[in-house]
């Protein structure tokens, strides 16, 4: 559930979680379309039928309480295209002084695309670097470095 769903369910009682599909061209293992060819009511049907609690949210459908509004994003995943290091501009390319690359498509070392978080930081360290300030980059959180993430991925929390 992202952020806008949060903020949703607490302001009105309502939850609105987004998904989406990576490979909308298949056909499914229960609805016999492609997800792109798929209603709404389609891919809910699909996914209960994955989830096993297709008895469970048939009377919720039933009575109107869920719905799926279906959205093509061609374009949301190419941040997550296949890259090597130098595809991508530096957020301050070497020699500017007052010119940078901001956003999704500027190499951010070590951070992770597709979250706010990435194009503010660079947007900080455009500013930060350009302007006098005493104010600094938000540090990234390196998940990575969390021994009881591994041990919850390896079965052994
Ligand atoms: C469905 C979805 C859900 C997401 N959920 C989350 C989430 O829960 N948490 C999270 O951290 N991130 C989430 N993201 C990612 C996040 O929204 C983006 O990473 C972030 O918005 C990128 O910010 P940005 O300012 O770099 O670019 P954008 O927000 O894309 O802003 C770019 C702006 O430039 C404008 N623009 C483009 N071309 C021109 C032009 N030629 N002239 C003038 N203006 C132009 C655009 O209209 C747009 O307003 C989600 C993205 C999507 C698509």
């Amino acid at each position: 559930m992202d952020s806008l769903g949060k903020n949703c369910k607490e302001r009105s009682g309502l939850w609105q979680p987004w998904r989406y599909g990576l490979y909308p061209d298949r056909v499914g293992n229960h609805v016999k379309k492609k997800m792109s060819e798929c209603s709404g009511e389609e891919i809910l049907e699909e996914l209960f039928y994955h989830l096993k609690i297709t008895d469970k949210m048939q009377p919720i459908l039933d009575a109107g309480k869920a719905n799926c509004i279906p959205v093509m994003m061609p374009f949301v995943d190419s941040l997550f295209m296949p890259r090597e290091l130098g595809d991508r501009p530096d957020v301050i390319p070497e020699g500017s002084t007052n010119f940078a690359f901001l956003g999704q498509f500027a190499e951010v070392a070590n951070d992770c695309v597709f979250t706010v978080e990435y194009s503010v930081r660079c947007a900080q360290t455009a500013v930060y670097s350009f302007f006098e300030t005493d104010k600094k980059v938000l540090p990234i959180y390196q998940g990575h470095h969390m021994i009881a993430l591994y041990a919850i991925i390896s079965g052994c929390e």
